[in-house]
């Protein structure tokens, strides 16, 4: 079997072909133009990751809820519990640039970090 995969490791995009074995082993990757795009497409094959960004509610704040990302990339499969875990969390203004507002988010050892600030309102 084989799959198709687009690199987004950078701006070009390439598109990697990875050729699994029937007892899911990787047998080789081939259109990346680079080392790092074999490596991406292992990963997609292997344990795939996305980064999150979001946002999440504050209470108190002269806004209702400031961007926040999380500090590295999840498991693709835990996304949507993490996503829940997000939108049930409100954190007290104010809120800095930078300040972990879920920390190890449905234990997976990543931070959700603000990417803004929310000074207190009054
Ligand atoms: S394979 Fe290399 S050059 Fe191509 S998109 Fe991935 S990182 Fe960029």
């Amino acid at each position: 079997m084989t799959r198709n995969i687009t690199c987004v490791t950078c701006p070009m995009g390439c598109s990697v072909t990875v050729e699994i074995s029937d007892s899911g082993e990787i047998i080789s990757v081939s259109g990346n133009t680079c080392k790092r795009g074999e490596e991406y497409a292992k990963n997609e094959i292997t344990h795939p990751q996305r980064s999150l960004a979001t946002t999440l509610r504050v209470e108190g704040g002269i806004y209702n809820v400031v961007p926040c990302k999380s500090a590295g990339p999840l498991p693709k499969e835990k996304i949507f519990e993490c996503m829940e875990a997000v939108n049930s969390t409100c954190v007290n203004a104010p809120v800095k640039l930078g300040d972990v507002l879920v920390k190890n988010i449905c234990g997976t050892g990543v931070d959700i970090v603000a990417t803004n600030h929310c000074p207190r309102k009054g």
